[in-house]
């Protein structure tokens, strides 16, 4: 990506090619931001900005010359991605076949002394070394001691990019040897914008821009999907028997894949509380599923949806904490059956 190229966020922008610009790049900077506002395709512009063979500084990175393509690649030998394997195995880039036991969420200590050894090497290819940490902080506590030491004595030519959307999760140590890098949400107007230019239709982007909350990937997000997942959901629990509910918590048994679908219902049980108190379809976040909402809302009442609400939360602490995708979805899905069944039959007793 060319820096004209990058939204909404002209100051971070300014500052890192002013540092390119004067060669004076920091030996380690911290990209803090909501998510979704482009931390990582800064830190890949800068990435290749700094290693780009385009004769005039201000014109890199040209994204044609070998290191910007390999770097966009991922196969640029000094620019390193560092991510936990939860991660990897999320973006498809290892197979959770290859890990030993279940993909871990934090960046080890080991993989932070595996990376500074690396690092003490001069650079193979390029100009300067970079090293990305997504998120730094999955880095543990001992991990973040380690860089913390690297970061004392750092290796020449070298620059380190701590992205993170929560860096107060980072020992105040490490903060202070980074120089910061602050990203903001991203305009309504500037995402609106985007995705007319990717060929969006209109009022379709106004809405996405409008629900986007300044994040440009829940933007881009397709509402379609979700659409499907929510269909799926409301079908299986309509159903006669549990089959539908066991195959959708099977189609969805990766424990990343089966949080987004908890905290997807959970938005959705939410939606049909809020229709279920009368309010418009702009409060909804699944507008074009506002009809939906609405009709659950009139048959259900409102302790049952509580309860659902509540399961989810309990879901998705459950797989925050290493729970097993399936099971937790089977916990959700067959535990939601439950409720709208007794939930009915209140109503018709009642
Ligand atoms: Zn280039």
């Amino acid at each position: 990506m060319r820096w004209e190229d990058i939204v909404g966020q002209d100051r971070p922008v300014r500052l890192l090619r002013a540092a390119l610009e004067r060669d004076q790049l920091h030996h380690a900077y911290l990209l803090a931001g909501p998510p979704g506002t482009g931390k990582e395709l800064i830190a890949r512009t800068l990435a290749q900005a700094a290693n780009c063979e385009a004769e005039d500084v201000a014109s890199r990175p040209c994204e044609r010359c070998g290191h910007c393509l390999a770097i966009a690649r991922g196969s640029f030998p000094d620019v390193q991605w560092i991510l936990p394997q939860s991660e990897m195995v999320a973006r498809g880039l290892i197979s959770k076949a290859d890990l030993e036991g279940a993909p871990s969420k934090e960046i080890r200590v080991d993989e932070v002394r595996a990376l500074s050894r690396r690092l003490s090497f001069a650079a193979l290819r390029g100009r300067r070394k970079i090293a990305a940490l997504v998120p730094a902080d999955a880095l543990n506590e001992r991990a973040q001691n380690a860089l913390l030491k690297t970061l004392e004595e750092p290796p020449p030519a070298t620059t380190f990019l701590l992205i993170s959307a929560n860096p107060d999760a980072l020992l105040p140590t490490i903060r202070s040897r980074c120089a910061r890098v602050q990203l903001g949400p991203v305009s309504e107007e500037l995402i609106y914008r985007r995705l007319v230019r990717d060929g969006v239709a209109e009022p379709e982007a106004r809405e996405r821009a409008a629900r986007a909350q300044g994040s440009f990937s829940q933007a881009l997000s397709d509402p379609g999907e979700r659409r499907s997942l929510i269909e799926a959901f409301e079908r299986a629990l309509a159903a006669p028997d549990e089959r539908d509910a066991l195959d959708l918590a099977a189609e969805h048994s990766e424990r990343d894949a089966a949080a987004l679908v908890a905290v997807a219902i959970e938005a959705w049980t939410r939606d049909v509380l809020v229709a279920q108190a009368g309010a418009p379809r702009q409060l909804l976040e699944a507008r074009d599923l506002f009809d939906t909402a609405a009709q659950l809302g009139a048959r259900l009442p409102p302790t049952t949806l509580l309860s659902q609400a509540g399961l989810c939360a309990r879901v998705i602490e459950a797989l925050g904490q290493n729970g097993n995708g399936r099971l937790q979805l089977e916990r959700l899905f067959l535990g939601a059956r439950e409720l709208r069944a007794s939930g009915q039959k209140g109503n018709a007793h009642g």
